[in-house]
C-alpha cells in the first residue's frame, strides 16, 4: 500500500504540494508519513507517526520534494520507520512501496552500513548507495532496482535535483501542466488540478527528471520507452462529504446514483458477453470487499446465465493460477485496480492465455490496462477505507452482465430501475435508519454477531461481516444457513445475536427453518426482509437484484456500530484501501 507522491517545478511550494497530495492519498496508508525537500544544496525530511497534519511543514520553501504516507509492513509503526528514508552521506532520500521480498538475503550483503531503521525500504538505500561507488546515482538506482525481489516501486531525490521513480507492481503516474509541472503519484486521483496530462508508468520502467526534462526508459535494458501521455481527466465529482459526518455514511447514500451509472455505461457488453459464452470457466476473482462482490457475480453468473463460474480470493488463489488456461475467462472487480494479490493471478492467467476482464473505479489502473474487456464503475471518487457504494455498484454490474449473458437484458435493465428507486426510497426513510441506529447501539457492545442467509444473499450477509469486523472491530461470522447445523449451531444460546436475511425466494424455506433453528436454541434474532413480519423492513425489489439493496442495511448497521463504539470510521485500524502488496 503506502502512497508516493512528488513535486518538480518552478513553485517554492514544493513541500506543501506534497503534503497536500499525501493527504489526498491517505486512503493508502496512514499510520505514518514525511516529506523530504532540496534546499539550498541540502535535503531536509520531517517525518512523523501519525496521520499527515494540516498545519505548516516545518521545512524550508523548496522547488523539489517527495513524499510518503505509510502502510507499515516491515518495521513497527515509529518515526525511524517512516520513509523517506535518507543515504548514509545525504546525498538522496528515497520511499518506497512495496515488499522487498529478498530483503534479507540484501541486507546480509550491506552489514558495513548502519541501519537506522528497521524497514526493507532502507535496504534500497543502501543497496543504491553501494552501487553509486562505481557508477552515477541514476544508474545506481536502475541497477539496486534490478536486485529486488517483489513488487515495489520507489522514488528518489537526489541532492543534485534529480528525480528518479521506478516502478514495478506498485502504482506509479506522473502528471503534467502547461507551467512543466511535474507530480509522481500512486493515482492519477490525487494530481487533483495540477495536471493536465498524465503518463502512466509500466511495469520495469523507470522516469528520470534532470534539468526540468522528463526521460522514460527501461529499468531491464537502460534503453529509452516512448512516453504515451494520455489527457488527464479530472475526477467528476468533488470528494467532499458534504453535510454527512462521515464519508462512509455519504458514500451509503451515493449508492443509488452508483447503480444508475451501470445503466448508463455505453461500453460494448457484447465482445464481453461472447467471450463469457465461449469460456470453459469464468473465475471470478477480487480480495476483501472485492473478493464478496466476485463471489456474488459468479453466483449471478450461473444463477441467471448458467455459466460455469466460480469465485477466488486473491490472496488464495495462487494454486488455481496453474490451472486456468485458454479456455478461461477472469472477471475482476477492484476500486483500485491495483489489488497486488489479485493482479499477480491475473498476470499468470493472461499469460497462460487467458482473457480478462475488470471493473474497476480508478482511471488509468494496472488491471483495466492489462484488460481484454476493460470496464469502469464511474461511481466517483470512494474515500472511506471500507468500501461501500462501490461494492454495490460492482453487483448490480454484474448482474446485468448476467442478463446479458441470458439474453434477458430488458429484465434486467428493470430490475436495475426498480432497485434504485428502492434504493432512493429506502435511504430516505428515517424510520428504517432510525431503528438501524437504534439497533447498532445495542450491537456495539455485544461480544460478536452471527449473520445468516443463503442463496442471493450468501454472500451478501458476508458483506455485512467484513464491514462490521473492518468498522466496529467487534467479532462477526456469517454462516451460509444450510450449513448452520453441521457446525455453527453449537454457538447458539439464550440471547445469542443473529442477523437473518430473508428474500421472498425459492430458499426463503430453508432460511426460515434455520430461524427456527436458532431461535429454538434461544438466539436472539433479527430478520432483514421485505416481508411485514421483518423486524428491519426494506422495500421489495423484483428477482435476485434485491440482494443488491439488502447490503444497504448491513452497511448502515457497521456504520453505526463504528460511531456508537468511537472509532475512526473513515480510516479504521491497520487497514488501508488500495492493498498494492502482498
Ligand atoms: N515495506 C515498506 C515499509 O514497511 C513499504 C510498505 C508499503 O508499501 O506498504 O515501510
Amino acid at each position: 500500500m503506502c502512497g508516493i507522491f512528488g513535486y518538480v517545478g518552478s513553485s517554492e511550494k514544493g513541500p506543501q504540494l506534497v503534503q497536500e497530495g499525501l493527504q489526498r492519498l491517505e486512503y493508502r496508508g496512514y499510520d505514518s508519513w514525511g516529506v523530504g525537500a532540496l534546499a539550498g544544496g541540502s535535503i531536509n525530511v520531517y517525518k512523523k507517526t501519525g496521520i499527515v497534519f494540516r498545519e505548516a511543514l516545518p521545512l524550508p520553501v523548496a522547488n523539489r520534494a517527495v513524499g510518503h504516507t505509510r502502510w507499515a509492513t516491515h518495521g513497527a509503526v515509529t518515526d525511524a520507520n517512516a520513509h523517506p528514508h535518507m543515504a548514509s552521506d545525504n546525498s538522496f532520500i528515497l520511499c518506497h512501496n512495496g515488499i522487498v521480498e529478498n530483503a534479507d538475503a540484501l541486507k546480509q550483503k550491506l552489514q558495513k552500513y548502519a541501519f537506522v531503521s528497521q524497514t526493507d525500504t532502507e535496504v534500497i538505500v543502501h543497496l543504491v548507495e553501494e552501487y553509486a561507488k562505481k557508477v552515477s546515482l541514476q544508474e545506481a538506482v536502475r541497477r539496486a532496482f534490478k536486485e529486488l525481489a517483489g513488487r515495489n516501486t520507489v522514488i528518489v531525490l537526489s541532492r543534485s535535483g534529480d528525480v528518479y521513480a521506478v516502478r514495478n507492481g506498485s502504482p506509479l503516474v506522473v502528471g503534467t501542466n502547461k507551467r512543466g509541472e511535474y507530480f509522481f503519484s500512486s493515482d492519477s486521483l490525487s494530481l487533483g488540478s495540477h495536471a493536465e496530462n498524465i503518463l502512466v508508468v509500466e511495469n520495469g520502467q523507470m522516469v528520470v527528471c534532470s534539468n526540468d526534462a522528463l526521460a522514460l526508459s527501461v529499468v531491464a535494458t537502460g534503453k529509452k520507452a516512448t512516453q504515451k501521455w494520455e489527457a488527464y481527466r479530472a475526477p467528476s465529482t468533488v470528494a467532499d462529504k458534504g453535510s454527512y459526518p462521515h464519508y462512509m455514511i455519504k458514500e451509503i447514500h451515493d449508492s443509488a446514483a452508483a447503480v444508475l451509472e451501470v445503466l448508463k455505461d455505453k461500453t460494448n457488453f457484447a465482445p464481453l458477453v461472447s467471450a463469457i459464452k465461449k469460456a470453459r470457466t469464468v473465475y471470478c476473482i477480487g480480495s476483501g470487499t472485492a473478493g464478496v462482490a466476485a463471489q456474488q457475480i459468479a453466483f449471478y453468473l450461473r444463477s441467471i446465465a448458467g455459466v460455469r463460474a466460480v469465485h477466488l480470493i486473491g490472496g488464495e488463489a495462487s494454486e488455481y493460477a496453474d490451472l486456468i488456461g485458454k479456455s478461461d475467462l477472469c472477471i475482476a472487480p477492484s476500486q483500485s485496480g491495483e489489488t497486488a494479490d489479485v493482479l499477480e493471478v491475473l498476470e499468470k492467467a493472461q499469460k497462460r492465455g487467458a482473457k480478462i476482464a475488470s471493473y474497476v473505479n480508478m482511471y488509468g489502473s494496472m488491471m483495466t490496462r492489462m484488460s481484454d474487456f476493460p470496464f469502469m464503475a464511474n461511481a466517483g471518487p470512494e474515500i472511506c477505507v471500507m468500501s461501500t457504494k462501490i461494492f454495490t455498484s460492482q453487483i448490480a454490474w454484474g448482474y446485468m452482465l448476467a442478463h446479458r449473458v441470458a439474453g434477458t437484458a430488458s429484465r434486467g435493465i428493470r430490475d436495475i430501475r426498480a432497485l434504485v428507486t428502492g434504493m432512493y426510497r429506502y435511504l430516505a426513510d428515517t424510520d428504517s435508519q432510525k431503528q438501524i441506529q437504534e439497533f447498532a447501539k445495542e450491537a456495539a457492545q455485544m461480544p460478536h454477531l452471527f449473520l445468516m442467509a443463503k442463496g442471493q444473499n450468501a454472500a451478501i450477509i458476508r458483506e455485512g461481516m467484513v464491514k462490521i469486523i473492518e468498522g466496529s472491530y467487534v467479532h462477526a461470522h456469517a454462516i451460509p444457513s444450510g450449513d448452520l447445523k453441521h457446525y455453527a449451531i453449537t454457538l447458539m444460546e439464550k440471547g445469542t445475536p443473529v442477523i437473518a436475511l430473508v428474500s421472498d425466494d425459492d430458499v426463503r424455506t430453508d432460511v426460515e427453518n434455520a430461524v427456527h433453528e436458532v431461535t429454538a436454541r434461544g438466539a436472539r434474532v433479527v430478520t432483514i426482509g421485505a416481508e411485514d413480519d421483518a423486524l428491519l423492513r426494506v422495500p421489495r425489489v423484483g428477482g435476485a437484484a434485491g440482494a443488491v439493496l439488502n447490503v444497504l442495511p448491513l452497511q448502515l448497521l457497521a456504520y453505526h456500530m463504528a460511531v456508537a463504539r468511537g472509532n475512526n470510521v473513515d480510516k479504521p485500524r491497520n487497514i488501508a484501501k488500495s492493498v498494492t502488496v502482498k
